[in-house]
């Protein structure tokens, strides 16, 4: 039996960008315990096949494919998703982007869409979610931050802009909602292998930095991450409101 603190049966949790990466093993890893889980990403044919592949393993799933930071698309996707899977429950704002370049090269339409992919899609489904979290009186949002928010590093300047503006937004939806039982957090990851850090993880000189710079020497996979999400998904975590879970290896503890 699922001790009650993280049993997550009955709850349903929209999970974006959750065809890959760090979304999937979230969604995989709160489907296995007992949430029915509503994949996204802007692919619909991605949509799909992870949808049918959680189902296949006997996660209860749907997919509802679009844009996080398409205001219109939002507000018909969720409407799908609550019509397909029920009431959310838990929302995990996860779907996110990087533009790199020194920020004297960026141009505007790269830090926008980094601005509008990472942080306006959080308060715009956040918005659209919490309407009928704060009728029903319960609900969880959890922001996946980063390490680069409370620090910079070169080249990630819109990046780093953007986590840490959704650091700050986790903060203010702490403050308006938990008055209505709503608990927003965040995660904040360290270094993952990922689609979005593969330049990274076959750049040499960079892997070798990185497993020198994190005190656990190397680079997080994503199952790391479930324990996380599964705690600020469940009742363990009904009385922690407005914080930044890092979960890094140590990096952000160490110069
Ligand atoms: P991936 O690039 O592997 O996956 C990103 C997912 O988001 C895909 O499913 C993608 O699908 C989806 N997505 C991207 N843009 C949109 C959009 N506009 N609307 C809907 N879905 C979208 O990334 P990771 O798994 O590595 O990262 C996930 C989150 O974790 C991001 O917010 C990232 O910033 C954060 N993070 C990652 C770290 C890492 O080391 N990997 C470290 C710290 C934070 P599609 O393209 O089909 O839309």
């Amino acid at each position: 039996m699922t001790d009650p603190l993280f049993d997550l049966t009955g709850r349903t949790a929209l999970i974006t960008g959750s065809t890959r990466g760090l979304g999937l093993a979230m969604a995989s890893g709160l489907g296995s315990r007992g949430a029915r889980i509503v994949i996204n990403a802007r692919n619909p044919e991605a949509v799909a096949a992870v949808t049918k592949s959680l189902r296949d393993n006997e996660i209860d799933a749907v997919g509802v494919a679009f844009d996080v930071a398409d205001e219109k698309a939002v507000a018909v996707g969720v409407q799908e998703a609550t019509e397909l899977a029920g009431p959310i429950d838990i929302l995990i704002n996860n779907a996110g982007i990087q533009r790199r370049g020194p920020l004297h090269e960026l141009s505007l339409d790269d830090f926008r869409a980094v601005m509008e992919t990472n942080v306006t899609s959080a308060f715009l489904l956040s918005k659209v979610v919490a309407a009928g979290m704060i009728t029903r009186r319960r609900g969880k949002i959890i922001n996946i931050g980063s390490v680069l928010g409370p620090v910079g590093r070169r080249t990630t300047g819109a990046y780093v802009t953007s986590k840490g503006a959704l650091s700050a937004l986790t903060k203010a939806m702490s403050v308006d909602w938990a008055q209505y039982n709503i608990q927003a957090n965040a995660i904040g990851p360290g270094y993952f292998s990922t689609e979005l850090t593969e330049s990274l993880q076959s750049d040499v000189t960079f892997d070798t930095w990185l497993r020198n710079r994190v005190p656990a020497g190397r680079w997080g996979q994503v199952e790391e991450l479930i324990g996380a999400a599964v705690f600020l998904s469940g009742e363990a975590s009904s009385f922690v409101n407005g914080q930044v879970l890092y979960v890094d290896g140590g990096m952000l503890a160490s110069l």
